[in-house]
């Protein structure tokens, strides 16, 4: 159902609960919302739990899926799981990837996100021969969002080297376009969709020299598209970048015009304090990925400080060792506890807002992420009545949002409209543990 009424029992209206609240949607957005309505209206879909606008997922890798619970074992880094990482990409063909990305789409709709940023690299066949149609992967990640029954914002990614100065490895020659231009004749071809919407990122500033960086920038800039980057995840990026162009990532970038309200950057992990201020006086955005940056032992990226300078955040899941944007937002602030051994660094609400409005900005889609006229209409119903989230209070929903409840206890989904998730069973993905599984089964061949 595109159009039609749905009451929800409490609602989070950005800032309070309100409970009993009426929604019309008509054409896939919110048409009314009627506070003062403590019973449901004839006809309407009921929602009972608390009812969030749907989550944005604004950092996702699909094919990282593959490798949940595999690596765990033994000691590393995050350049020795990369390896492992590299060996499943090798796999991946446009058959392959739809269903794995099918039913990790379906997962993060089970989570109740309504809107995921793919940051995707693998363009081509293996060694790098483009496929008939050279948008092939692009195209399969977009069909498996439509399968799945969410938005995805496509964030097609200019990879071009391994390291300053060194030609793509083996394993990366799939990713290469061979220069910025040709990558933006690529993706110059990608059609936006309802579902759909087309940014660009740079995978890193190891992976795009420096000459180039602009180019990717101005095509961007040219469509006003979301633009992402890998920042200062790892201090041996910063250590190269300084050996290689005497300054650190971000002013690197700065330098080159990728900074900007419409850019994001990724981890943004570790950085000076002048990096921070060209982050914040730039508008640029900062998409934390807390449970992919711990698993990675990445370290914990100065969030508060990116914030206070003028850095909207965004939450990811990345890696995807674990697909929950609530636990993404309860990570953040639980990081800033560890290290500062103090409490309340963000707002339960301010947390909400990073997991809804400033994602979806973060992705171009600045008409989501609110309960209100004119906004898509997508909305995630948490549970209070599961074992976790039991005796809480619903007029502190957002603290019982974000700090009780996980994916498991996303009850609805509704994406432009149409339930996709309803008492917690994927109504277009029938068996989604089942279709991971096989999906993953499929890649380890
Ligand atoms: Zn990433």
């Amino acid at each position: 159902m595109t159009k039609g009424t749905y009451w929800l029992e409490h609602a989070w209206l950005g800032t309070y609960v309100e409970p009993g609240v009426t929604v019309e949607v008509a054409d896939g957005r919110i048409a009314a919302v009627r506070t003062g309505t403590p019973t449901p209206p004839p006809g309407a879909e009921v929602l009972r739990g608390l009812t969030l606008p749907g989550l944005a997922n604004a950092h996702s890798h699909a094919f990282h899926r593959a490798l949940r619970g595999t690596v765990q074992v033994g000691s590393g880094t995050f350049w020795t799981w990369r390896e492992v990482m590299y060996s499943v990409a090798d796999r991946l063909t446009p058959e392959t990837y739809q269903a794995l990305a099918r039913a990790v789409y379906a997962e993060m709709a089970l989570a109740g996100i309504t809107c995921v940023g793919e940051f995707h690299y693998v363009h081509h066949a293996p060694g790098g021969t483009p496929y008939a149609d050279p948008n092939a992967m692009g195209e399969a990640l977009i069909a498996a969002a439509a399968e799945a029954g969410i938005r995805i914002t496509l964030l097609d990614t200019c990879y071009l080297s391994a390291g300053f100065g060194e030609p793509p490895t083996a394993h990366q020659q799939r990713f290469s376009d061979g220069s910025a231009e040709a990558w933006a004749e690529r993706c110059a071809v990608l059609k936006e969709r309802d579902h759909a919407r087309i940014g660009a990122a740079i995978h890193s500033v190891r992976a795009v020299p420096a000459g180039q960086l602009a180019t990717v920038a101005r095509w961007a800039e040219e469509r006003r598209a979301p633009l992402h980057v890998h920042l200062s995840e790892q201090t041996a990026e910063n250590d190269a970048c300084l050996a290689a162009h005497g300054r650190t990532p971000t002013r690197l970038l700065a330098d080159h015009g990728v900074l900007g309200p419409r850019t994001t950057g990724v981890h943004n992990t570790h950085l000076t304090d002048e990096d921070i201020t060209l982050l914040g006086d730039s508008g640029t955005g900062t998409c934390m990925c807390p449970t992919t940056e711990r698993d990675l032992a990445d370290g914990i990226g100065p969030a508060v400080a990116l914030q206070r300078a003028g850095s909207p955040l965004s939450l990811g899941s990345d890696s995807h060792a674990v697909v929950d944007v609530l636990e993404e937002a309860r990570a953040m602030e639980l990081n800033e506890r560890l290290r500062t051994r103090t409490r309340g660094h963000w707002t339960a609400a301010a947390l909400l807002r990073a997991a809804t409005a400033d994602g979806h900005a973060a992705l171009g889609w600045d008409d989501a992420g609110a309960i209100e006229p004119g906004a898509l209409a997508d909305l995630t119903t948490i549970a209070l009545d599961s074992v976790r989230t039991a005796g809480t209070l619903p007029r502190l929903g957002a603290e019982t949002a974000v700090f009780a409840a996980s994916a498991a206890d996303v009850r609805h989904t509704v994406v432009g409209g149409r339930h996709v998730v309803r008492d917690g069973v994927h109504t277009l993905v029938p068996h989604v543990p089942q279709a991971l599984a096989a999906a993953v089964e499929a890649l380890r061949g």
